[in-house]
């Protein structure tokens, strides 16, 4: 019998996009290679805003569907501030998956890496282990993802719907209740918090409301709750005190640059977007034109994501072997910043995206990973 294979649309998109997925596929392969027992298969998509000024599409004809069939979606970044729409929206074939796809829950962690940045005076700050799971398919983003929804009326006004639907809460804070408890296995806090404005919008009430009668069927986890304002101003109080934080989109948006902020930037700010049979992993940056083709991106938000990724498909397929490469990732990133073999030029370091690479390669040999009997994921 052959090895299990597993099929990961790759979209590399615009920008660093590209750079950081080859720099990713590079050391989710050696991790693999070290573990054996599996096989991913990579499709190449072609999309984003480049191929959008090129051709008047954002994505070539088909790639949905070869997308929507495969185990896994594997993103670079889309977007570039030079191409728009005609109303100045940026091209952004990637919302339209997130709904097509129902990829309803966001997962962004934020973890303080030794010797990596930490913005915070207070040297707890070397603590922070949070997630921020961010809803990504309707909130305040439902009229971003189709724009006849809210169209401008007459040139006088607009509007934006936040919509909050029972059926994707429910699953939104299920996911949230089972991510801490997974976590808490790790030794994590097991602990979930509620971020909204239920004081004063009846959307939030009921986001809130539905988080409570999810709360009482899930016993074994602590509950919290902060209005998104106080939030803000606890990530960088006590940031610390936090596990996962349940949100609808737009503030998940936002929060989740601002935790990615604070242990060290967006070269770190790894995401998976999961939905019920589907996962879509992509560093949370941007394309970033600033910077891209100089060698300059951080990959490890990309690397990072295809960790996720590994984790989400040891889950959908119950193979360990996948978790291992996963954590062998994991821990290889780890032991590089303990060690200060990562030094990235984002953090002041003197490596760009091809050092990186090639150190983290050197780690992922390096690194042993022992298996752990509970049942892992992210
Ligand atoms: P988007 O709205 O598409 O998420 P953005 O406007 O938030 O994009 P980014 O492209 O994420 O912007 O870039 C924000 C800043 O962070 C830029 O200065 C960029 O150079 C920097 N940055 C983003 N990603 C990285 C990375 N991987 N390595 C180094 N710097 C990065």
């Amino acid at each position: 019998m052959g090895k299990p294979c597993f099929q990961v649309a790759v979209i590399r998109g615009d920008g660093i996009g590209t750079e950081v997925v080859d720099s990713a596929i590079a050391i989710i392969e050696a991790a693999c290679a070290r573990v054996g027992g599996f096989q991913l298969n990579y499709a190449d998509i072609t999309a984003g805003a480049r191929y959008f000024q090129e051709t008047g599409r954002d994505m070539a004809p088909g790639a949905e569907d070869v997308v929507s069939s495969a185990d896994a979606i594997f993103l670079g970044a889309i977007g570039l501030p030079s191409i728009r729409h005609k109303d100045g929206t940026e091209i952004s074939p990637h919302l339209r998956l997130r709904e097509r796809l129902q990829l309803y829950a966001g997962v962004r962690p934020a973890r303080a890496y030794p010797n990596a940045p930490c913005r915070l005076a207070d040297g707890r700050g070397s603590q922070i282990d949070l997630v921020i799971l961010r809803e990504s398919t309707e909130g305040l983003f439902f009229s971003a993802a189709a724009h006849d929804r809210c169209p401008v009326a007459n040139d006088q006004e607009v509007q934006d719907v936040l919509r909050i639907t029972r059926q994707t809460t429910e699953k939104l804070h299920d996911f949230a209740f089972n991510l801490a408890r997974k976590r808490k296995q790790r030794g994590g806090l097991g602990k979930v918090t509620c971020v909204d404005k239920a004081n004063v919008f009846r959307s939030m009430a009921f986001f809130r409301k539905i988080f409570d009668e999810r709360a009482a069927h899930n016993a074994d986890i602590e509950v919290g709750y902060d209005y998104v304002d106080a939030m803000a101003l606890d990530l960088i109080r006590k940031p610390w005190e936090f596990d996962v934080l349940v949100m609808e989109n737009m503030f998940g948006d936002i929060l989740s640059d601002l935790a990615g902020g604070l242990v060290g930037g967006m070269g770190v700010a790894s995401c998976a977007e999961i939905g019920d049979s589907h996962g879509l992993f992509q560093p949370a940056h941007g394309s970033a034109p600033d910077i891209m083709g100089r060698d300059k991106a951080n990959p490890l938000a990309a690397i990072l994501s295809g960790a996720l990724m590994l984790d989400y498909l040891a889950d959908k397929s119950c193979r360990d072997a996948l978790r291992d490469a996963a954590r062998l990732i994991d821990l290889a990133v780890e032991n590089g910043f303990a060690r200060g073999r990562l030094r990235p030029m984002e953090f002041g370091g003197d490596q760009g995206t091809r050092a990186i690479t090639s150190e983290l390669l050197q780690l992922v040999g390096d690194t042993d990973v022992v298996r752990q009997t509970a049942n892992g994921g992210f």
